[in-house]
């Protein structure tokens, strides 16, 4: 059999390791200069020059960007079911309580209606997730966030160079969490970067992240130690400079399975709304409920091309999350998590693989018709 191909790939180079060795060989490695130097770079290139606060790992930046907004106990933070566990645990390490509410099933984001239904007095905000990088369904959610006076905090982790009428994510909320994990659209080995709306909340945010200092020794609030080291950092600069470059190929790579196949029957390929910028951290398609078990098995058994289920347990039916939603029912959530398949869109396909993932869905869905 040819070569296996892999559901996800990170990409690095010679530069990265050149990087990590010229800052190891600086002996200065914990957070410093690189770290102050990618916070820059990233916000130029993501944010629009927004402050951003680069952290250990996108979940400490969620959670440290939701103390940080003031999020706390007593309050409930809206968020979809439908996505990593990380989105409902930062809210629900606060104190606070997620309100788990269904998706709309076109892009697998929030529910503008199913949000508006869970609004309570002690909502606080809402953050919605642009899940597998296309962007929430961001003027229906502004209009209820507006007309209710609620926060909106984004779960970025995937989406890199996504964007809404031009209006780059991130951008969107009080602060926007992006991930830097290795199969996100670029990393820094682990790590996270908080995108804040103002000084109040980049400068929280930075406190958090270093025991409550800003002058060292002189605590100011209880914090963590969420500091991402110049190491990592050095990776992530370099990773910068190549992210746009493999979001186009990402696009392409989406563009060419998309038409390679249109008209299978038994497979939805991914949509996208009209002004959204797709940066497709995963390609996902949906299948026959029924079919789609077997489908991901045989892709790997018979045709050496992976796949992945992202996710099969809805937040809500999780043992660690289910308290706070016991006997919930999300119909498209549940749905969704029977008929999603995410097939190889990594930038490092070749242009053969493309045609061989097309070939061996076609085959394997075929089998089963
Ligand atoms: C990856 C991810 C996170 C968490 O990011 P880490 O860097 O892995 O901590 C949160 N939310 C979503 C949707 C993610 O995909």
């Amino acid at each position: 059999m040819t070569d296996f191909i892999p559901a996800a790939k990170p990409i690095v180079g010679d530069e990265e390791r050149e990087a990590v060795d010229r800052v190891l060989r600086s002996g200065m490695i914990a957070q410093g200069p690189e770290v102050a130097a990618f916070e820059q770079e990233f916000s130029a290139h993501f944010t629009g020059g927004r402050e951003v606060v680069a952290v250990n790992s996108g979940t400490s930046g969620q959670h440290l960007g939701l103390l940080a907004a003031g999020v706390g106990p007593g309050d409930e933070v809206i968020v979809p079911s439908f996505t990593f566990a990380a989105t409902g645990n930062s809210v629900a390490l606060t104190g606070a309580t997620p309100v788990f509410v269904d998706i709309e099933p076109d892009y697998f984001t929030l529910d503008p209606e199913a949000v508006r239904a869970a609004i309570t007095p002690r909502t606080r905000g809402i953050m919605p997730v642009h899940l597998y990088g296309h962007p929430f369904l961001v003027d229906q959610i502004e209009a209820i966030a507006q007309q209710h006076g609620l926060a909106i905090y984004e779960d970025a982790a995937q989406a890199h160079g996504a964007s809404w009428n031009g209006r780059q994510v991130g951008t969107l909320g009080d602060f926007a969490m992006f991930s830097l994990y290795p199969t996100k659209n670029m990393t820094s080995g682990e790590g996270g970067m908080v995108s804040c709306a103002n000084g109040d909340i980049a400068r929280n945010v930075r406190l958090l992240r270093n025991q409550g200092m800003e002058k060292q020794y002189e605590n100011e609030v209880i914090g963590f130690n969420a500091r991402m080291t110049d190491i990592h950092a050095a990776i992530g600069r370099v990773q910068l400079t190549k992210v746009d470059g493999w979001t186009a190929q990402r696009q392409r790579n989406a563009a060419a399975l998309n038409e390679g196949l249109a008209g299978l029957s038994g497979v939805q390929t991914p949509k996208v709304a009209e002004g959204a910028v797709h940066v497709y951290h995963q390609y996902t398609v949906r299948l026959d409920a029924a079919e789609r078990d077997r489908i991901h098995v045989a892709l790997k058994e018979e045709h050496g091309v992976g796949s992945g289920v992202y996710y099969p347990i809805p937040n809500h039916r999780l043992p660690s999350l289910t308290k706070f939603a016991p006997g919930l029912e999300l119909p498209e959530t549940e749905r969704a998590a029977r008929e999603v398949l995410s097939l190889p869109v990594h930038p490092s396909l070749a242009e053969g693989d493309i045609e061989r993932i097309v070939a061996a869905v076609t085959a394997v869905v075929n089998a089963g018709a």
